[in-house]
């Protein structure tokens, strides 16, 4: 049998690859007016590559990805993938690897303790590191708290990303957020680029809730509401702290999926704006 809903608004938009758990999540949509986003693998592709690779003298080049990537086999962050991606030698067997979330890695190799990750995981470990000067998410290695390098990785904004501002920015939205762990120049080149209103950066996953909670205060005054939207990797606090959580279903975990409110298809942000003009033509049909 079809459900009644396949003839309104949520059918409409499932059509469009736009699932939505709930029509009163339709409605909330109509009263949005800020819309915070996620950066690796929200607005940009998460498709990392290495650009550089610059070891301390007395280390070298092989030596440094080998540690890096023998780390990261232990993660399934886009990053992790870049960097297995560009070293293709022998991975050395890995004790006790934990993944701290908005840092990096640290792990175990011959009785050695290896830390891998931005420059906060190195200021937490206490190494002493020559901070890197570039247009990319720099990742520090440090063994036995020594420094040993770092790795330039660079990730691109997808093509539909400045589509999904213009779209937002035309619905009378203005406020388009950008929240991330990454970088600040690497946070600020990518939320001008795409033309975005403001841009968070060096956050945590605690920190993204912080600041959808001040923005919740924000749009509640002025009885508005804000969306988030994010690809999974540690976004299920703030996908559940915001009005309505988006969820991109293409590259996301299954516990993103699971905290949306809304599960976009694909990997397109812009279907935020096109589930927006389905809720406003849905109202339209309702009153
Ligand atoms: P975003 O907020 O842009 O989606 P994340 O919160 O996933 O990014 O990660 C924030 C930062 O934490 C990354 O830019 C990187 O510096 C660091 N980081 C996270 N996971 C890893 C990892 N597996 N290896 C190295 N660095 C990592
Ligand atoms: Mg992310």
């Amino acid at each position: 049998s079809v459900p009644l809903s396949f003839f309104g608004g949520i059918g409409a938009a499932s059509k469009q690859g736009i699932l939505v758990k709930g029509s009163n999540y339709l409605e909330a949509l109509n009263n949005v007016d800020t819309v915070a986003f996620d950066k690796t693998g929200t607005l940009t592709k998460g498709q990392f590559s290495v650009i550089k690779v610059t070891p301390v003298s007395g280390i070298t080049q092989d030596e440094l990805l080998q540690m890096a990537a023998s780390v990261e086999k232990n993660s399934t962050h886009p990053i992790a993938a870049s960097i297995l991606d560009t070293y293709t030698g022998k991975i050395l067997p890995v004790e006790n690897a934990t993944e701290q979330a908005g840092h990096g890695l640290q792990a175990e190799i011959n009785g050695q303790t290896v830390v891998v990750g931005n420059a906060k995981s190195m200021t937490s470990a206490g190494v002493e590191f020559i901070e890197a000067d570039a247009i990319g998410t720099i990742v520090y290695i440090a063994v036995n708290g020594k420094f040993w390098g770092d790795l330039v990785i660079a990730d691109e904004p997808k093509k539909d990303a400045s589509e999904a501002i213009r779209l937002l920015n035309n619905r009378g939205i203005q406020k388009t957020v950008m929240l991330t762990g990454d970088n600040k120049k690497v946070g600020s080149a990518i939320a001008d680029k795409l033309k975005m209103s403001a841009v968070y950066t060096n956050l945590l996953p605690e920190n993204k809730v912080e600041i959808v909670d001040n923005l919740l205060q924000d749009s509640h005054a002025l009885n508005k509401k804000v969306a988030f939207v994010g690809d999974g990797i540690n976004d299920t606090p703030v996908l559940t702290t915001a009005d309505i959580g988006f969820a991109m279903g293409g590259l996301g975990s299954d516990a993103a999926v699971e905290a949306a409110d809304i599960v976009i298809m694909g990997d397109e942000p812009s279907k935020v704006a096109r589930a927006m003009k389905i809720a406003k033509r849905t109202r339209q049909i309702v009153i």
